[in-house]
């Protein structure tokens, strides 16, 4: 196998959507896979779509999602400008060529001539008048300045095929094909014709990119061939749907990489949930790290069919991931989502982080399992009534009173020792566990729900402030069977 050179070819729209950074991760794993060139190249020619600053999103979205390519307009590796807009000169040259070669040829029809070869329908195919200029006459006309575009010159008759890697043979009759702008009339390229020229200058072999480009790859490849260039190999993706009718599009909303990081998912995890979004590896794994990846990506593996991207999966998957770490991890990557919690400044996060790596499968969970934790004071009493568990008020008291007696000479203040303690006391008086663990994790949070048991909470809150809540709590019961 020749040397794979890959590329993501991107337009900075100051977004990255989920659809593009899954070509970008399939281009990337198919370069590292076969120890090949991962190239960035900016596709900026479009100068209505550009954004501020849009670039550099790009660089960072590849960044966190641990893609690093090998090429681009910050690395140079011989092949650049890697900016479209850079390159304006070249692709001028290249159509030049092109128009000698009989590939091409200009055009000067005014938009009123373009506008009235419609039928009617808004669909018109340009009808080649100017391909029947004379070379003579069409000096006349540049040298008079007048303004034109160049066309690529698509044969009228026959049929353009190739075979592209995941959709297999794929035929185009010619005349179904216009006569695409390759050179605008402000001297920029169309995406069309630099396209061609960037990929067979970079020397990429291998084009990756989305299914929107499978059938107008063959008039690319009758530019590959007017130039007497080597086709690339193809790889056209599947798209990406937010539901069985419809693609997953910025329209709809949670589409960008950015977003998703915002609302505390990992990026590896992400990177791996899209990795599955059109591809699978044979044994079918779900979970893989970016050395797996690229250990397993393979063409084979890759779908026709469109797939769905699935929000309630990628968070099960970005929860697999949370469940793997240290608290010490945990602690340090949710750190923004800790710090605006009610557990800012007031709980340790190691503590926290125990408590909650088995229960929040994406960081921004975290505030409302914690909020409990902001305050504790009166609350309704009634919350110690359990029927099911026959816990009245006065036996919640009576188990309190007793956890008052027992818990301020228990010394390893830690959520294994206290549960052993509190056993004990529960088996030495008849009593189910729960009638002494519910009592006293409501006594110790007043909160209904809790990420974690009585034993865990009493952890978390210390012993000096556990005894306190107990001790609040058995006065509110007082109060209220007095
Ligand atoms: N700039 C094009 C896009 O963003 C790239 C398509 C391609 O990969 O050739 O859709």
């Amino acid at each position: 196998m020749e040397k794979v050179r890959t590329r993501f070819a991107p337009s900075p729209t100051g977004f990255m959507h989920i659809g593009n950074l899954r070509t970008c991760l399939y281009a990337y794993l198919f370069a590292k896979k076969h120890n090949g060139t991962f190239v960035l190249r900016i596709e900026d020619t479009d100068r209505e779509r550009y954004v501020d600053g849009a670039v550099d999103v790009i660089y960072r979205t590849l960044q966190t999602a641990g893609i690093t390519h090998d090429e681009g307009p910050d690395k140079d590796g011989g092949y650049g400008p890697y900016i479209q807009s850079e390159r304006k000169d070249i692709y001028m040259r290249y159509a030049r060529e092109l128009v000698e070669r009989g590939g091409a040829y200009y055009c000067f029809c005014t938009k009123e001539r373009l506008a009235s070869l419609g039928d009617g329908s808004g669909v018109h195919k340009y009808d080649k008048h100017c391909l029947s200029l004379s070379p003579q006459e069409v000096k006349a006309k540049l040298d008079a300045g007048e303004p034109f575009v160049i066309r690529q010159n698509v044969p009228t008759e026959g049929v353009s095929e190739y075979d592209d890697m995941v959709f297999g043979h794929i035929a185009v009759p010619n005349a179904d094909m216009e006569d695409n702008i390759l050179i605008k009339s402000d001297g920029m390229p169309t995406y069309n014709f630099a396209n061609v020229v960037d990929d067979h200058l970079m020397a990429i072999n291998y084009v990756i990119r989305g299914m929107e480009y499978l059938s107008s790859t063959p008039k690319y490849n009758l530019l590959y061939d007017a130039f007497g260039w080597e086709r690339p190999h193809y790889m056209h993706l599947p798209p990406i749907m937010k539901d069985a009718q419809r693609k997953l599009s910025k329209r709809y909303g949670d589409t960008n990489f950015e977003d998703f990081l915002a609302k505390g998912y990992l990026p590896e995890a992400i990177v791996n949930y899209i990795a599955l979004l059109g591809w699978s590896p044979k044994d079918n794994r779900e979970k893989m790290s970016m050395h797996e990846l690229v250990e397993l990506f393979d063409v084979d593996g890759i779908s026709k069919s469109p797939s769905i991207f699935d929000e309630a999966k990628m968070k099960w998957l970005n929860g697999e991931y949370i469940k793997c770490m240290t608290p010490r991890e945990f602690a340090d990557r949710a750190k923004p989502f800790l710090d605006a919690s009610a557990v800012a400044g007031k709980f340790d996060y190691l503590k926290v982080a125990k408590l909650l790596i088995p229960r929040v499968e994406i960081f921004s969970e975290i505030a409302d399992k914690v909020e409990f934790l902001r305050g504790f004071g009166k609350y309704d009493p009634a919350m110690f009534e359990h029927k099911k568990m026959k816990i009245t008020l006065p036996l919640a008291l009576e188990v309190l009173t007793q956890c008052a007696e027992v818990l301020p000479s228990v010394d390893e203040w830690t959520d294994e020792n206290l549960k052993a303690v509190l056993g004990e006391i529960a088996q030495k008086d008849g009593r189910k566990s729960g009638q002494i663990f519910l009592p006293l994790r409501l006594a110790l949070t007043g909160a209904a729900t809790t990420p974690g048991g009585a034993t865990e909470m009493a952890e978390l809150l210390g012993k000096e402030e556990s005894l306190r809540r107990l001790d609040f709590s058995i006065g509110l019961l007082k109060e209220a069977l007095a």
